[in-house]
């Protein structure tokens, strides 16, 4: 191996080194409706442990979609820990809280509460200071995080014929967008040069994440790009995805990830917003352009975060009244952006 982490390591904390090298029979989760980042670090937690000679499973409560088939080992994802494992190290990956594990965490809450935690999270407005929690805002992803614990433990990114560096760069690939998101520092990069280095296919991550998708969900993306709609001489642009929309095309809501990037894309606009109807709440995804506004701002005003760029929220209000409150806000905030 060519490429040269050292200078690296000495950002993983150790105690959390410690801590994963000790384990022996881990539950390893991630967030609700799991992204590559959730699912690739969940799933590079289980590999690294087994190369230390313990045992992991990885956990999210929500099913993985289908999107995700391609990686080696999504087979052993469960939406719940093995009942006849005794646990003894709970490592959440990719949550900016532990809210985001979601109803897995209120399904086995004694487990959750007496397991010794490990917090590996990337989100700059994560909270957690636990001795074992490791939140590091400069890492682009969770992913590119865990890349530098394998090195540090000595674990070799090339494990499993690469499919250990494979789960860890789709997260990366995920999160930056194949490297256009300003997340992107040089780091990410030898991270993932590394990666590429230990087997990951890059350019094959990168199409099957971004630019593969069943005819059923572009049609799911024309019906809510038709229904885009702007406001502030179009520097608040947004659509709205309805529960109807994933009738009428046969798709599900994990179909919907990538709209928000494409209202993202509108000319002029500072946020871009996706209102998703589920039941009596919303969901929302939000997109901001560098330089203006804070994602988080936004979202977290309606108890979701994220980062700067990207963040998320569920809004405790059907579609019809979460728009306008939403959309205020948005407004309020555009407002003091002077380019
Ligand atoms: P997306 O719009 O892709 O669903 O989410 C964008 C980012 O916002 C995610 O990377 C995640 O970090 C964050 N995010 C999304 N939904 C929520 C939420 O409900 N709560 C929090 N705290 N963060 C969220
Ligand atoms: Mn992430």
């Amino acid at each position: 191996m060519t490429v040269d982490l050292s200078a690296h390591l000495d950002a993983v904390p150790g105690a959390v080194v410690d801590a994963i090298r000790g384990a022996r029979r881990v539950l390893a989760v991630g967030h609700e409706n799991p992204d590559a980042d959730a699912i690739g670090a969940s799933l590079a937690i289980k590999r690294i442990v087994e190369r230390l000679g313990g045992a992991a499973t990885p956990v999210c409560t929500d099913p993985v979609p289908p999107l995700y088939d391609f990686l080696p080992g999504i087979e052993h994802f469960r939406t719940d820990p093995e009942p006849d494992i005794d646990y003894d190290l709970l490592v959440v990956s990719d949550c900016g809280t532990l809210d985001r594990v979601g109803a897995v965490r209120d399904r086995h809450a004694n487990l959750f509460a007496r397991l010794p935690r490990v917090v590996i999270d990337h989100h700059a407005s994560n909270e957690a200071i636990g001795p074992t929690d490791w939140i590091d805002p400069s890492a682009a992803a969770t992913c590119e995080m865990v890349t530098l614990l394998a090195a540090r433990l000595g674990v070799p990114l090339e494990a499993d014929d690469g499919a250990l560096a494979a789960a860890l760069m789709s997260g990366i690939v995920m999160d930056t967008a194949t490297f256009a998101h300003p997340n992107a520092t040089p780091r990410t990069l030898l991270v993932s040069a590394a990666l590429i280095e230990a087997g990951a296919p890059l350019s094959d991550i990168s199409r099957r994440l971004y630019r593969t998708k069943p005819d059923a969900q572009l049609r799911l993306f024309g019906r809510v790009l038709d229904r885009l709609e702007h406001a502030d001489d179009g520097r608040i642009i947004w659509s709205t995805l309805l529960e109807s929309d994933l009738e009428a095309t046969g798709t599900a809501a994990p179909h919907s990830e990538g709209i928000i990037d494409l209202l993202a894309q509108a000319e002029r606009a500072e946020v871009a917003i996706l209102f998703k109807e589920q039941d009596r709440s919303t969901r929302i995804s939000v997109r901001t352009r560098p330089g203006g506004v804070d994602a988080t701002a936004l979202a977290g005003r309606f108890g979701g975060g994220g980062h700067a760029r990207a963040a998320g929220a569920t809004v405790e209000l059907p579609a019809s009244e979460a728009r306008p409150a939403v959309l205020a806000e948005a407004s309020r905030l555009v407002a003091k952006v002077v380019r």
